[in-house]
C-alpha cells in the first residue's frame, strides 16, 4: 500500500510550540534584573528577568510557537540578542511580526495555551489583563487566548524564584478554502 503523504499545504491546521525562560535577578544596582513583563503586564516584584529585549518571556514563548506552527525560523534568528535595534525592545513587536508571518502564510489563530511557571509574583489577580494583551496584539477574541499559572514546588531554579519559565501550543487554521477568514 502507498503511503498517504500530505503535503504542507494541504494541511488545514497547524500545531506550534513554544518555550521560554528567563533568569531573574535584582534590579539595578543589586543585579541585572529588568522590570518584570509578562504578556505586557508589569508587575511588582523584586526580581525581574535578564533578557536583551524587554525580558517578556510570555511573548517570546508565544511568538515562537507561531513560528514554529508555519516553520519559520525562530525568534533568535529573526531578532538577535546581537542587534543593538533588538536591545530594550518592546516584545510586542516581536510578537506582532510572528502575527503577520502566520496571516501571511494563509492561517489564523484557532486557540492559544500558556502555561507560566515562576513561584512568584502570582498571576492570577493579572491573568484576564495578560489574556486581554495578548489577544489584541494578535488580534484575536480573547475567548481564543488561555494562561494558566503554575509553581514549580520551590525545586530547581525556578521554584527558587531565579528563574521564570513559559510553555505554549498553538492551533492554527488555514483561511485558505474555508470561506471568511477567521480571526
Ligand atoms: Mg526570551
Amino acid at each position: 500500500m502507498t503511503p498517504v503523504k500530505n503535503p504542507p499545504e494541504a494541511l488545514p491546521v497547524r500545531i506550534g510550540h513554544g518555550f521560554d525562560l528567563h533568569r531573574l535577578e535584582s534590579l539595578p544596582p543589586d543585579g541585572e534584573g529588568k522590570p518584570f513583563i509578562l504578556a505586557g503586564v508589569t508587575f511588582e516584584h523584586p526580581v525581574g528577568p535578564v533578557g536583551h529585549s524587554d525580558g517578556d518571556a510570555v511573548f517570546h514563548a508565544v511568538t515562537d510557537a507561531l513560528l514554529g506552527a508555519i516553520g519559520e525560523p525562530d525568534i533568535g534568528q529573526l531578532f538577535p540578542d546581537t542587534d543593538p535595534v533588538n536591545e530594550g525592545r518592546d516584545s510586542s513587536d516581536f510578537l506582532r511580526e510572528a502575527s503577520r508571518r502566520i496571516r501571511e502564510a494563509g492561517f489564523a489563530i484557532g486557540n492559544l495555551d500558556v502555561t507560566v511557571v515562576c513561584e512568584r509574583p502570582k498571576l492570577n489577580p493579572m491573568k484576564s489583563t495578560m489574556i486581554e494583551n495578548l489577544a489584541r496584539v494578535l488580534d484575536c477574541d480573547t475567548r481564543q487566548v488561555n494562561i494558566k499559572g503554575k509553581t514549580h514546588e520551590q525545586v530547581d531554579a525556578i521554584g527558587e524564584g531565579r528563574a521564570v519559565a513559559v510553555h505554549v501550543v498553538v492551533l492554527l487554521t488555514s483561511c485558505k478554502n474555508s470561506g471568511p477568514e477567521m480571526k
